[in-house]
């Protein structure tokens, strides 16, 4: 499998890391071996200073696709999920920098935590399901899918265009504002609507 992430999808967002608005999704990719579960402990790398939450909803394909037309791509899943896109943000702006590409820094292990995942007939409509992430107790994000520039189904069919999508893949689709470093001690609890369904320890 793979895991697709979506940057820069929330207008906020964008703004707080000074980038300028897509005219159209930025894309960039995970190998599975960043999978974080199981609310596992997140421990922090040594290669970089500041490791980033980014919470975000997280789609997952449930059957094989190409060209994807954004009217159909609701057919290409049945489950959501939370997930965080860790993010060594320093070593990420010296990559940006140097004009690097960024997986040393967004695709390192424990780099994509991911949930249990829910069925979406939960949710009366997917671009309205409000999500958010506590730092020990404290509202740290808060989101709700209907603020994304890119909407689930324009996002399935964009990434489809490039990549055929196949079972069991993964797309995250970009983090609200409030992202920031996490620290040794720091518990991350992740809520989808009112379910709680991360809750770790950053170690
Ligand atoms: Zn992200």
């Amino acid at each position: 499998m793979k895991i697709l992430c979506i940057g820069r999808n929330y207008e906020d967002h964008a703004k707080e890391l000074k980038n300028p608005l897509p005219a159209e999704p930025v894309v960039f990719s995970k190998p599975d071996s960043a999978l974080l579960r199981n609310n596992d402990p997140f421990f922090i790398p040594d290669f970089a200073n500041e490791f980033h939450h980014e919470i975000e909803l997280v789609v997952k394909i449930n059957r094989i696709g190409k060209s994807i037309a954004p009217q159909f791509a609701n057919r290409y899943y049945e489950e959501v999920a939370l997930g965080i896109d860790f993010t060594a943000r320093d070593l990420q702006d010296a990559l940006r920098a140097k004009g690097l590409p960024w997986e040393k820094c967004k695709a390192f292990d424990g780099s994509a935590v991911i949930s249990k995942f829910v069925p979406k007939a939960k949710f009366k409509d997917m671009g309205n399901v409000n999500f958010r992430l506590d730092v020990n107790g404290q509202k740290q994000q808060v989101g709700n899918t209907s603020e994304m520039i890119f909407n689930i189904d324009q996002l399935i069919s964009h990434v489809s265009k490039y990549f055929t999508l196949k079972i069991g893949d993964l797309i995250y689709t970009g983090t609200p504002a409030g992202v920031g470093p996490v620290k040794i001690g720091d518990r991350l609890q992740g809520f989808l609507e009112d379910e709680m369904l991360i809750d770790f320890l950053v170690k």
